[in-house]
């Protein structure tokens, strides 16, 4: 990838509006000179996000997220950097102008357009011959049947291949593109016999778009009975990734944001049918269990995924594993439960499908307890050996909650069911061990930042030392003879990393923030806007100086105890007792 050029960059923060970004997901009003609103990455009732136009930084005082429209860009697209900036650089009509780079990644580059174009353009073709060509009038009867409008189908590009062995083959060879490309990207195979044919022949296609709607691999429906595989998706390629990909999220992604959850389903006319029935915040994950990595990339978009997939027959270690995924970003995995034989397509064609839809969407139970659900439903709590084979079952699922009110319910509503006393079951869910594994990391899962810290998890040291790095950026003429007095005896770990920032930014510490470290990017943007909020007086940063000058001594003096160093403890004892007089006068004087 080449890099961005550090102009470019420039251009692009330059350029945009991050209230009018922010906007997208969240209403703010102004207050003062500073944007407010409900904060976009967590639930709540009353406004703690705070946006501040000027300096373009977000940061939320309730869950503690912050950084700038980039980052904000990154988080709720689900982007990384570069892509966060190109996206920007579209919306905001800058052209980036990328630093010269190692040739072969310039190739490569290259090389991907060239393919991302030829995916383009036989998504084209696909489309034209679903509605122009003769031969694909089964296809169109069989969406029409299925209850699937002009209008949905053609925003989703959904098309058909048609049953000669090479037509796309021929075509792409007549515009410019070899063999080995196509087969590069899935559009052409290799025969028995050696020879390349068309990998999608006589089969409804359709196209699967990243988030930017940009094709990268398809899915094709067979239209003959003698066709093997119903479903025939893109092979793996350099750039599509099966287990990645959700069917639909470019046409879902605004709606998701606003819903504040996404509704997952499996198939690729289910998607259309509920987009097409209002329920536009769906996309379609191509198998029947979610996986890790489609929860990864929902992550940051949604606090809440409804799943409408068939759950009774995914995997339970697949769900399970993408529940414990779901758990550490704090989002929420729910089924809706579909009646047996039902797909979210056909209930939608049905009357009063909709209507029904909605209430399962409504009624949806958390995937541990729907889980929980379908082992004792099975269950004829009359023989003692269904108990027990039940009560195997329930076990590991329980025990992945860990320590925590729904597991204890759940508990609860198992031992009633099995007519156990709830100790025996608690028994059997703190011995067993979860499915899976637990500690693993998902493959492919990006590794996540800490969390940021909440306000109120913070110490009050945290705190302290906040305010004063807040005070040094409104105040930085005073600002600098702080930071030079402070080490690392009074700060926190984090606390002496945004110090050495400020040292090196005097004067713009988030005009570019450290992308490489999430966190203190995240303390930077809240330090940035606390010093435009809050009052600041050399008066009050002395006296936080100074209480956390009071905090290093104390952990001086407790090591020299340690060290049966009492010289040293009473030399420090002495300085303490000093210290202890100028806070209380600092205090006064601060009032
Ligand atoms: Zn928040």
């Amino acid at each position: 990838m080449a890099l961005i050029s550090g102009d470019s960059l420039e251009r692009v923060k330059g350029a945009v509006d991050i209230v009018e970004v922010i906007s997208a997901h969240t209403d703010l009003r102004r207050q003062g000179s500073r944007w407010v609103g409900l904060c976009p990455f967590h639930e709540e009732r009353t406004p703690s996000f705070s946006v501040d136009a000027q300096e373009k930084l977000y940061h939320c005082f309730g869950c503690g997220v912050g950084g700038d429209a980039i980052k904000f860009v990154e988080e709720k697209e689900g982007l990384d950097f570069a892509e966060a900036v190109e996206l920007l650089a579209d919306r905001y009509g800058v052209e980036l102008v990328r630093d010269k780079e190692d040739p072969r990644a310039e190739a490569r580059r290259q090389q991907r357009r060239r393919l991302g174009e030829l995916l383009d353009r036989v998504a084209v073709f696909y489309a034209a011959c679903l509605w122009d060509s003769e031969e694909a009038a089964k296809a169109r009867e069989y969406l029409a049947e299925r209850g699937l409008g002009e209008e949905a189908l053609r925003a989703f590009g959904v098309g058909y291949a048609p049953s000669a062995w090479d037509t796309v083959l021929l075509r792409g060879q007549r515009v410019g593109f070899s063999v080995e490309e196509m087969r590069g990207v899935g559009l052409a195979q290799r025969g028995k016999s050696g020879g390349e044919y068309d990998r999608f022949r006589s089969r409804i296609m359709f196209p699967i778009r990243d988030r930017r709607g940009r094709t990268l691999g398809f899915g094709g429906r067979a239209m003959r009975s003698d066709q093997g595989a119903k479903y025939v998706n893109t092979a793996e390629t350099e750039f599509f990734h099966k287990s990645e990909m959700l069917y639909g999220i470019d046409l879902a992604k605004a709606a998701i944001a606003k819903a504040g959850r996404a509704v997952v389903v499996e198939g690729y006319t289910d998607v259309l049918a509920l987009h097409q029935g209002g329920v536009e915040e769906v996309v379609g994950v191509m198998g029947t269990a979610i996986t890790e990595e489609q929860v990864a990339a929902l992550s940051g978009m949604v606090d809440e995924v409804v799943l409408a997939l068939d759950a009774d027959a995914a995997g339970q270690e697949a769900m399970l594993r993408a529940q414990r995924v779901a758990a550490g970003r704090r989002m929420r995995l729910r089924v809706a439960a579909m009646p047996a034989g039902e797909d979210p397509a056909e209930m939608m064609a049905a009357e009063g499908g909709p209507e029904r839809f909605r209430a399962l969407l409504e009624g949806a139970v958390e995937l541990t307890a729907f889980q929980v659900g379908l082992v004792l439903d099975r269950t004829d709590a009359g023989s003692p050996a269904e108990r027990d084979r039940a009560l195997a079952e329930v076990a590991p699922i329980l025990a992945g909650l860990g320590e925590s009110a729904s597991r204890d319910d759940l508990v609860r509503r198992v031992a009633e069911r099995l007519d156990l006393e709830p100790a025996m079951v608690m028994g059997r869910v703190t011995a067993a061990r979860p499915l899976s594994g637990g500690a693993d990391r998902a493959p492919g899962e990006r590794q996540a930042a800490p969390a940021p810290r909440r306000a109120a998890e913070l110490t009050s040291r945290e705190r302290r030392e906040r305010a004063l790095l807040a005070m040094c950026i409104a105040l930085p003429d005073e600002g600098s003879e702080y930071l030079a007095r402070l080490t690392g005896g009074h700060l926190s770990p984090l606390g002496a990393r945004a110090a050495a920032w400020l040292r090196q930014h005097p004067r713009d510490p988030a005009s570019d923030l450290p992308r490489e470290d999430a966190e203190l990017s995240g303390l930077i943007a809240e330090l940035v806007i606390v010093a435009h909020e809050e009052p600041a007086s050399p008066e009050a940063m002395e006296l936080n100086f100074l209480l956390l000058e009071q905090r290093r001594l104390e952990a001086e003096i407790a090591a020299a105890g340690e060290r049966d160093d009492y010289e040293r403890r009473a030399a420090l004892s002495r300085e303490r007792a000093a210290l202890v007089e100028r806070i209380a006068h600092a205090e006064r004087v601060e009032g």
